[in-house]
């Protein structure tokens, strides 16, 4: 079975989301932990929670892939910067333990001219102050298409944070096909060598999700621009290749494609339709 969802609004709460995924025909589902461009996060709803969590039993859920604001800069140039990304860091593990057990995805970010070794360094120290032993969140570095100063461009940057975060355990990579893509990686002709390779640098064990998107741009462009499955330039067969990969099929895939619930619900009918079970 192909374990697929997509991105959803958390403005109704955890309930909301699992019914929404369920009506999709999703086993899994993205949502950000607090306005993906502001800072402030919502209070959990107690209530709301325990309502999803016994509806998430019921419905075999697989592991949910939260994702983290996309202002959350660990390794900003201004000390304010990193001190918020921090902060919602730390408060964004704490609330991911109402749900226990999932995924929290963050972009690494962007050294904004620091250089690379300073952007990992800072990076891997933020982590190392966030994560706790007792979490039960996996922590997942997103893969990144290279775009401005952005760090994740390629696996050695990622195996290179990895390397300096202390629970090990506890983190992991979500791979973004489009994000390869732009960043270089043809997983259009050489999928098997492009998963070869992220087993050397990184170890495909710590592979945990897929974010599966086609790219409006063309390989190694450093764009970042979803597009819909089948629409861009890498495929639907190739997409549907990599859901099918036998390093891979087991995985949580998420959808960011630019769609409405609607949308979304077709191209999970889509991808399950040319999964080989
Ligand atoms: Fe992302
Ligand atoms: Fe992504
Ligand atoms: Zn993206």
């Amino acid at each position: 079975m192909l374990h697929i969802g997509c991105h959803l609004s958390s403005a109704k709460g955890f309930l909301a989301m699992g019914k929404e995924a369920v009506a999709m025909s999703a086993d899994t589902f993205a949502f950000f932990t607090r306005n993906p461009r502001g800072g402030k996060a919502k209070d959990i709803d107690p209530a709301d929670v325990n309502a999803f969590l016994a509806f998430h039993r019921e419905c075999h859920f697989v592991k949910l892939v939260a994702h983290a604001p996309y202002t959350m800069n660990l390794c900003a140039a201004k000390e304010n910067i990193r001190t918020f990304g921090l902060e919602m860091l730390t408060d964004d593990l704490r609330r991911m333990e109402a749900v226990p057990g999932n995924y929290y995805n963050f972009h690494p970010g962007s050294h904004v001219g620091q250089g690379v070794e300073k952007g990992i360094e800072l990076i891997a120290d933020g982590l190392n102050q966030a994560m706790l032993p007792r979490q039960t969140t996996t922590v997942l570095l997103e893969t990144m298409a290279g775009k401005g100063s952005e760090i994740g461009r390629n696996f050695e940057e990622l195996r290179a944070i990895m390397d300096r975060v202390t629970l090990k355990d506890k983190l992991g990579v979500c791979l973004d096909t489009c994000h390869v893509w732009d960043g270089g990686y043809d997983i259009a002709a050489n999928l098997d060598g492009v998963l070869a390779e992220f087993d050397r640098i990184i170890g495909v064990d710590r592979l945990k999700a897929v974010h599966i998107n086609d790219s409006l741009n063309s390989l190694g462009s450093h764009k970042d621009r979803h597009a819909r499955i089948g629409e861009g330039c890498i495929g639907l067969a190739a997409l549907s290749a990599v859901t099918n990969h036998p390093k891979l099929r087991h995985l949580p895939f998420i959808l960011e494609t630019p769609n409405d619930n609607e949308g979304y619900a077709e191209e999970i009918a889509l991808l399950r339709q040319h999964f080989q079970e």
